[in-house]
């Protein structure tokens, strides 16, 4: 292909002595892998992108709304007592808190409650709205952002989870969460065919 392109079909196969369903597969993975195009009437040609290149390209349509999952929010009247209970039972590692108006307040993560708990006090009588990250500490982000960019956003903050939110006219509303499990599910799917 890089040689003698662009090439139809017919031609690759009688110079490879090879039938055109033999071939057809082949052709198949290469241009949906990106490193052939096919155009009609013309035939196959190599596009001369690398591995890398194509693979960027690829990161660039994975966006937060493909890869979300649904969110665990909790009231932010709640006791750290009660938290804990639902970060057990919902099997999350952060909990998002919102305020009366269901609008995001703050997020708690595992240590926030380790934290808490080391102390004497009582975890019954302890709201969780003293010992959470608050806003506008908040890291968020939106449902078209691309997934790479939010990636990088977890490692630069060193946290697990990020709130995937709507603007709304008073705050921000909680549609989604994206966390490290989300993202490595995301780069187990790229490399679908390793
Ligand atoms: P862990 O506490 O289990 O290590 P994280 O690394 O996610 O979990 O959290 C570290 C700190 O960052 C915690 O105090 C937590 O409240 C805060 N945090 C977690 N997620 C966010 C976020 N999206 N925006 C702002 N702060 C966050």
């Amino acid at each position: 292909m890089k040689e003698n392109g662009p090439i139809t079909g017919e031609h690759i196969a009688d110079q490879l002595n090879l039938t055109r369903a033999t071939l057809r597969p082949d052709l198949a993975i290469l241009t949906m892998a990106g490193y052939l195009d096919a155009r009609p009437r013309v035939g196959y040609f190599y596009t001369g992108k690398s591995s890398t290149q194509l693979l960027t390209e690829n990161l660039q349509k994975i966006y937060v709304k493909d890869y979300q999952s649904i969110p665990v929010v909790v009231n932010e009247n709640i006791s750290v007592y009660d938290a804990i209970c639902t970060m057990f039972l919902e099997d999350v590692g952060t909990l998002f808190v919102v305020d009366q108006q269901s609008l995001l307040a703050g997020v708690l993560s595992r240590k926030d409650l380790l934290r808490a708990s080391i102390g004497k006090q009582e975890l019954t009588a302890l709201p969780i709205n003293i010992i959470m990250t608050r806003m506008p500490n908040i890291t968020m982000c939106e449902r078209e952002d691309l997934l790479i960019h939010i990636a990088k956003r977890l490692i630069q903050k060193q946290i697990d989870a990020i709130p995937v939110v709507r603007k709304v006219e008073k705050g921000y509303e909680v549609l989604g969460r994206i966390t490290k499990t989300n993202i490595a599910k995301a780069f187990v799917e790229l490399g679908a065919d390793v």
